[in-house]
């Protein structure tokens, strides 16, 4: 039996969008409106870097909160264009997400994730840790490859530092304009099974079960429902639909009804 928090965790990747700061506004306004009213539900938005103060200042209360889409894991120094976890921390960032997909095709490997968590999660900040096979074979090899990137990116991480992680499981097949289509809720339901029993090995149950794990992958209005009933998940990782405010308001209200 899967035994979690009752509160749902619903996280908005917007990506590299908006193009202007003016939109930005106007869709975090539209969805910290709705955010604002749903007990049930922790959100969280994750903007381009540049927002993120502009974001920040416009926060209030806890029920939205500001999440970063990447961090460098050393904390200061000549490393060009990086930021830092302590950076995101005195900026008042809670959340980040770690190895997104995205970034691991941009050559991010399973070490520079394991780094990045370690460095984000010793600021305080809750790690958003991507995991998610390229293909789902009929062998059901995709689950020794979740296994091994789960035990990569969690590799030094002690039980104490783990309770501020978050994984989110994103089959990249599911992911984006390209996706063929979502995933199951079945299919999302035994995969995230085996990423508890995973964690069970790692920590232990109380832990596995309690740790939040969210799906991620063409998630939308119609859909969200499904997975939050039947895909054994404690929230969404949202990417393309986060950036239309009505849409992931009523995203939001399927988790807070769930
Ligand atoms: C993502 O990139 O994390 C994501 C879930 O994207 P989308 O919802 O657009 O498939």
């Amino acid at each position: 039996m899967v035994v979690m928090n009752s509160k749902k965790i619903v996280i908005a990747n917007w990506k590299m969008n908006p193009l202007s700061l003016t939109e930005a506004k106007r869709i975090f306004a539209d969805t910290k409106k709705t955010a604002n009213t749903l007990r049930n539900v922790q959100s969280v938005v994750c903007p381009p870097f540049i927002y993120l103060n502009e974001l920040k200042n416009l926060v209030s209360g806890h029920r939205c909160a500001i999440g970063a889409q990447d961090v460098f894991f050393e904390r200061n120094g000549a490393y060009t264009g990086e930021i830092s976890a302590a950076m995101l921390a005195k900026a008042g960032v809670k959340y980040v997400i770690v190895g997104h997909s995205e970034r691991r095709a941009q050559g991010e490997t399973d070490e520079v994730v394991n780094k990045k968590t370690l460095a984000a999660l010793k600021e305080g900040l809750h790690v958003v840790l991507c995991v998610g096979e390229r293909e789902r074979d009929e062998h059901a090899r995709y689950f020794d490859f979740i296994r091994g990137e789960l035990e990569r990116a969690l590799n030094g991480v002690p039980k104490k530092m783990a309770e501020k992680l978050i994984i989110a499981y994103e089959p990249l097949w599911a992911i984006g304009r390209e996706a063929k289509s979502a995933d199951t809720p079945k299919g999302t339901f035994e995969t995230t099974l085996f990423i508890r029993k995973i964690l069970a090995d790692m920590y232990d149950k109380k832990m596995a079960m309690g740790m939040p794990v969210l799906y991620g992958g063409s998630v939308n209005k119609k859909n969200a429902n499904e997975f939050l009933a039947h895909g054994g998940v404690q929230g969404l990782l949202v990417g393309r639909a986060s950036l239309v405010g009505a849409h992931f308001a009523e995203i939001l209200r399927e988790a807070d009804r769930s």
